[in-house]
């Protein structure tokens, strides 16, 4: 009897550590950063993320449409 109680508390025990375990995981890899891909303006050099770039037909990508007509 006294086994099977040791047993129970063994398995207890590890069912325990393994969910702490898979905690600290997922709050590590929901914590971290996304990452943010930048690029390069044609015209005046200066980077700023891709999603904010204007594309222009020719592939490059540029800053402002300003710098994208090669004004200023
Ligand atoms: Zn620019």
């Amino acid at each position: 009897m006294l086994r099977m109680l040791l047993l129970l508390l063994a398995i207890w025990i590890a069912l325990v550590l393994i969910r702490d375990v898979l905690r600290r995981r997922r709050i590590r890899t929901t914590s971290s950063a996304p990452v943010v891909t930048t690029v390069c303006c044609a015209h005046c050099g200066v980077h700023l993320p891709t999603h904010r770039a204007l594309q222009h037909v020719d592939g490059r990508h540029y800053c402002s449409p300003e710098h994208a007509r090669g004004d200023g």
